[in-house]
């Protein structure tokens, strides 16, 4: 299932970039997703009440779902979002009943896909009050995204293109993994990506990669890249990732927070303030040679 919804969020990224395949139908696509659906649900007979609506099968029909507030992980925060695809599974014994939501859902803001899954049962529930002596219940709703909402806030000079700083590829893809863990709760993956991360940033400032990482971190030091301070700051930090790596540490959130500070204060120092500041000293040398010369002073003479 997760599969299909998967590919009807494909589809909607090609309709939404029709360049990207000249060939490529949406209305075909999606109408074969439904009657894999259609399928499926044929297949799972358990399935006693389903309730399934893909918004583009007629494409230039009026809505007929209304819009709805969901977390955005792209411009961060509650957002109004377009529905372009429900799908409802829901069961129930003699004890209770259960729903399951899925909605592909288009960000209003800045056009995101993504899914949104809500799981709720009659079990699950707490009371409401209206006010006025009286009560009411309501159902707690799990939530659930995917791709996953990111869980820490990426620095500003780290955007979707990577960091703000030319020809460090190799470390964009070191970071983007490191905070794929952290946002799905990989705490051990996050350790050692957080450790490799390091170990690329030093290979691509120069340093010899066959040496231990204290000798690297000496040799950082030496080249001027970073102080004294900083050493014996990046030295926990890597200690805490080999931990992870060698030692089957699993450090906590609040370890992995700490750890990603002191990462990303490092990648700063080391790659993106140099480059915006020699980009910064272009900039003012080109605007040197635009501003007119000084004419010489006149001194006045005091009778
Ligand atoms: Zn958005």
């Amino acid at each position: 299932m997760e599969l299909l919804l998967r590919e009807a969020i494909a589809a909607a990224l090609y309709r939404d970039r029709p360049t990207l395949d000249k060939d490529f139908s949406i209305e075909t696509s999606l109408r074969q997703i439904y009657v894999d659906l259609l399928d499926f649900l044929d297949r799972n007979s358990n399935c006693s009440q389903v309730n399934f609506i893909l918004l583009e099968i007629n494409v230039g029909d009026e809505t007929t779902i209304k819009p709805r507030k969901a977390e955005c992980a792209k411009c961060g925060g509650l957002r109004w979002c377009e529905v372009r695809g429900h799908y409802q599974v829901s069961d129930s014994d003699e004890h209770m009943q259960w729903w399951d939501d899925w909605r592909i859902l288009q960000c209003r803001g800045c056009d995101y896909i993504f899914v949104q899954r809500i799981m709720c049962d009659t079990e699950n529930y707490h009371h409401t009050s209206d006010g006025a002596g009286g009560w009411g219940m309501e159902l707690d709703e799990t939530v659930k995204y995917w791709p996953a909402l990111a869980k820490r806030k990426r620095p500003e000079w780290m955007s979707e293109f990577g960091i703000d700083a030319p020809n460090v590829g190799k470390l964009d893809q070191a970071l983007i993994e490191l905070y794929g863990a952290l946002d799905n709760d990989l705490n051990i993956l996050a350790g050692i990506r957080i450790r490799t991360a390091f170990d690329v940033a030093s290979e691509l400032l120069g340093i010899n990669t066959e040496q231990s990482f204290q000798k690297k971190l000496d040799e950082i030091v030496e080249k001027g890249h970073i102080g004294i301070a900083d050493k014996s700051r990046l030295a926990t930090l890597v200690d805490a990732g080999s931990a992870s790596a060698h030692r089957g540490w699993k450090p906590a959130a609040s370890d992995l927070v700490l750890m990603t500070e002191i990462l990303e204060h490092f990648v700063h120092d080391t790659f993106v303030a140099p480059s915006r500041k020699a980009r910064l000293d272009a900039k003012a040398t080109e605007m040197k040679s635009k501003v007119p010369p000084r004419k010489p002073v006149k001194t006045e003479k005091k009778d």
